[in-house]
């Protein structure tokens, strides 16, 4: 049996696709880290199934009325939450929380490790897209971190690495798949279905995730989320870059997950096939290094690899993204929370693929100049979205 000084982890959002990869990522390292919580938002019965493997002595359900069924159903002894504060109280019990709930609702786990000065395995994009001053302002708490577990960002991350005077970087180049319709015109995308753009051609990700890379959003909160953890905004933490210092660029292969271009001239990139588990390793192992490979290449079989750049008018949602940034305050919370009603209508078959970034579009048209400095305005701002966007939504023709 491995001692007790192990790092304790909390999986937030552990049913899910990150979540399922985390577990599996630990189960390879069981020497050095120990499953301390357990949190999903609603799924209870593979909540159970994954208490009763991996035995955390907390376990929180989202959904505050399912609090009892997992009550009965989890081993005696393991303490039990629900709502959005048992899911933060497993922020603050791990020494390293992997934020792995979907869309806004991830703030409040982010917020929660930061301010108990943890790390912060970061995969719930959108808590730093929505609340980018008030995480900012939790960062700087003594002994929080956070270390990216999205690729791009985990890429850039171990980019950055490369550079021990701290400075002298001039680009950050965020790749892109493309997506499922890469390659496709405006006109073209009119009819595209719902199974057409949840077949993601080089990922396997949950539906909100692959909707969004469909459309080029999830590059565009991507660019959005570069900024806020390697750009100005981190003020001491930051490189100097600004927005327009953060490229995409269409890398269909998925091989190359980012890149960092300095003063010199010089571009280095990370490379590895697409397999989630290697982030999540990397974020719980940094500074070390995880001791299993997950997507190392085959270099006698890789063939090509292909660079293009993006089609903003075929996908406008890219170039929202950047207006939004550059509107600052609660603008990227505004097209985030737009973006998350659309997409949900979109899945339920109610609005077409190519009217998401019309609905987004006019949300952010509404943006009220909020600055969001505090908690209460992000979530006002949050709110005001969603109301807008539903109201869109009953007007668009379906
Ligand atoms: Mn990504």
């Amino acid at each position: 049996m491995a001692s007790d000084d192990r790092t304790s982890v909390a999986v937030v959002g552990s049913t899910g696709s990150i979540g399922t990869q985390t577990l599996d990522v630990i189960a390879a390292d069981p020497d050095r880290y120990r499953i301390d919580s357990l949190a999903a938002g609603r799924s209870l019965d593979l909540l159970v199934e994954q208490t009763n493997v991996v035995r955390p002595s907390f376990v929180a359900i989202g959904d505050a009325s399912l609090e009892s069924a997992l009550r009965e159903a989890v081993p005696a002894g393991t303490e039990v939450a629900s709502g959005e504060e048992g899911l933060a109280e497993c922020a603050r019990r791990a020494d390293v929380t992997v934020n792995g709930v979907v869309g806004f609702a991830g703030l409040p786990v982010t917020l929660a490790s930061l301010e108990a000065g943890k790390r912060l395995a970061l995969a719930n994009k959108e808590s730093l897209i929505s609340a980018g001053p008030v995480v900012q302002a939790a960062r700087r708490t003594p002994g929080a971190e956070i270390v990216p577990v999205d690729s791009e960002h985990a890429a850039i991350h171990q980019c950055l690495r490369a550079n021990d005077v701290g400075k002298r970087v001039n680009r950050i180049q965020v790749t892109a798949s493309g997506g499922p319709f890469r390659g496709r015109s405006a006109d073209q995308l009119k009819s595209v279905t719902i199974e057409e753009a949840l077949a993601h051609p080089t990922w396997a990700m949950g539906p909100k995730i692959t909707i969004d890379s469909s459309t080029l959003m999830n590059k565009g909160l991507e660019v959005i989320e570069a900024n806020e953890l390697f750009g100005s905004p981190a003020g001491d933490l930051g490189y100097g870059l600004s927005l327009n210092d953060i490229e995409v660029v269409v890398h269909p292969q998925s091989i190359v997950h980012s890149m960092v271009t300095y003063s010199d001239g010089s571009t280095i990139a990370q490379l590895s096939m697409p397999d989630m588990r290697l982030p999540i390793g990397y974020a719980l192992a940094f500074p070390d290094r995880f001791p299993v490979a997950y997507g190392p290449i085959d270099w006698a079989t890789i063939g090509r690899l292909d660079f293009e750049a993006p089609d903003m008018e075929a996908f406008p949602c890219l170039a929202l993204a950047y207006q939004a940034a550059g509107m600052g305050g609660t603008a990227p919370a505004w097209l985030s929370a737009a973006n998350e009603i659309a997409v949900e209508a979109f899945l339920k078959g109610e609005l077409a693929w190519a009217d998401i970034s019309g609905i987004n579009a006019a949300t952010l048209e509404k943006h009220d100049g909020g600055t969001g400095t505090t908690l209460e305005s992000v979530l006002e701002g949050d709110r005001q979205a969603r109301h807008y966007a539903t109201e869109l939504l009953r007007r668009a023709p379906s």
